[in-house]
């Protein structure tokens, strides 16, 4: 049989498992399989040519009950509503887990933004916001920037919203510029908390990170910080990127501010002077320590899982491999951060734009990481005791920690 890949089917069984370890009670468990609310719209667009081109967009807030839900808004031309459902659901279990006071909630637009003019990308924003502006707010929803979202964006839906709402709240939407109320260190946050998760890991296999060969696929905001962040931070030598038209190779190293350069030229990562091409799929399988998926779901799976070589898994995307995949690196004994426990920074400190913009007073960028690093180091600790002592792999354990978490919620509201 074909391996399942519908992202909310895998969040399912995911959460499934966790359950069974659990014991959790059945009517809990069947509360939280499924999104509390969910909004369907269409969003039309006037286009740059006169015509008008309608678009789907979504947002699930699939659990409010540890605080406002909370999560990112993506543009994809392969979005569906599992897709959102699945990545609102792992939201839910990642404030969990880095045990802040929110809940989970993500939305998503069919789109492709790179065949989109500037115009047309602020009307579609505008139009989104408009659609959802009555059911998000600070003590609502909040959403974020996401795959193919940026400040810009969430600058136009931040306007769109307090237009509508006739004043001010800047904690409404976060990842703004920081003129709009952004916080420091927001743009690299998540690949910074993801180093957090690294170094610790590191600790936990015993790997030196100095020189440790790394391979990250994605190079859009988390990746391309994650390529710099672990070369300045630890010393590792990133040998391998990629982004979706292609990967670069070089045994010896790559240089991140000189793929950065090459990219703002040439729109790509490929044909970089001094470096091999490598697919997508070879980049995954190369010999190193530390693969980091940063790109989109669904990529490490039980095609290529067998193949994978390296020591530490660090999945800064969301939902990169599937269940078949898990049980394969299980019995390899690679140590896996998984997702919603590796890439909580970004949310995290999405967060502290939160505390930040109700209280209209700002942080420094060291005060941010200072925090970020507290708040990642004892989530990850959380999960690998838990992992330890319950004996089981480190997913099931970022799951055990997070879903009894929101049960508790849950219990104490009453709900179940
Ligand atoms: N989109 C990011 C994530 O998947 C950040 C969400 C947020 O900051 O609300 O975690």
């Amino acid at each position: 049989m074909s391996e399942n890949l519908n992202p909310f089917a895998i969040a399912q069984a995911q959460l499934d498992e966790a359950a069974k370890v659990l014991g959790l009670d059945r009517d809990m468990h069947a509360f939280l399989r499924q999104p509390q609310r969910e909004f369907h719209f269409t969003i039309p667009v006037k286009m740059d040519d006169g015509s008008t081109k309608t678009f789907q967009g979504f947002r699930v807030q699939y659990s409010d009950a540890r605080g406002p839900a909370k999560g990112g808004i993506r543009f994809h031309p392969d979005e569906t509503i599992d897709t959102v459902r699945a990545l609102a659901a792992w939201m839910t279990w990642k404030t969990a887990v880095a045990d802040i006071p929110l809940g989970g909630g993500k939305g998503g637009v069919v789109c492709n933004p790179r065949e989109m003019s500037p115009g047309e990308l602020e009307r579609l924003s505008r139009g989104y916001m408009r659609n959802i502006a009555r059911y998000v707010g600070l003590f609502q929803d909040s959403p974020a920037p996401d795959v193919n979202t940026n400040p810009q964006i969430m600058a136009w839906m931040l306007d769109e919203y307090e237009t509508i709402m006739g004043h001010r709240e800047p904690g409404v939407i976060t990842g703004k510029p920081l003129p709009l109320g952004g916080s420091a260190g927001r743009g690299p946050a998540t690949a910074m908390g993801g180093m957090y998760t690294i170094r610790e890991a590191a600790k936990v296999v015993g790997m030196d990170l100095k020189g440790a060969k790394v391979a990250i696929q994605g190079f859009g905001n988390v990746g391309s910080y994650a390529a710099k962040l672990i070369q300045e931070m630890f010393g590792a030598k990133v040998i391998a990127v990629s982004d979706e038209f292609g990967g670069i190779f070089n045994g010896d190293g790559l240089d991140y501010h000189t793929v950065a350069q090459h990219l703002a030229n040439t729109g790509k990562v490929i044909n970089l002077p001094g470096s091999e091409p490598i697919s997508n799929k070879d980049l995954l399988e190369l010999d190193v320590d530390i693969l980091i998926p940063a790109a989109i779901e669904n990529q490490l799976t039980a095609q290529n899982a067998n193949n994978i070589k390296a020591k530490i898994i660090a999945e800064l995307a969301n939902g990169p491999t599937t269940p078949e995949a898990d049980d394969i690196f299980e019995s390899k004994g690679i140590y896996v951060i998984p997702d919603f426990l590796c890439n909580a920074g970004g949310v995290t400190v999405s967060y502290f734009e939160m505390v930040q913009n109700a209280y209209q007073f700002y942080w420094s960028e060291a005060m941010v990481n200072e925090r970020l690093d507290n708040k990642m180091t004892t989530a990850f600790q959380a999960v690998n005791t838990m992992a330890q002592e319950k004996k089981v792999y480190t997913r099931v354990a970022a799951y055990l920690v997070a879903v009894s978490r929101v049960a508790e919620a849950v219990r104490l509201r009453g709900w179940v």
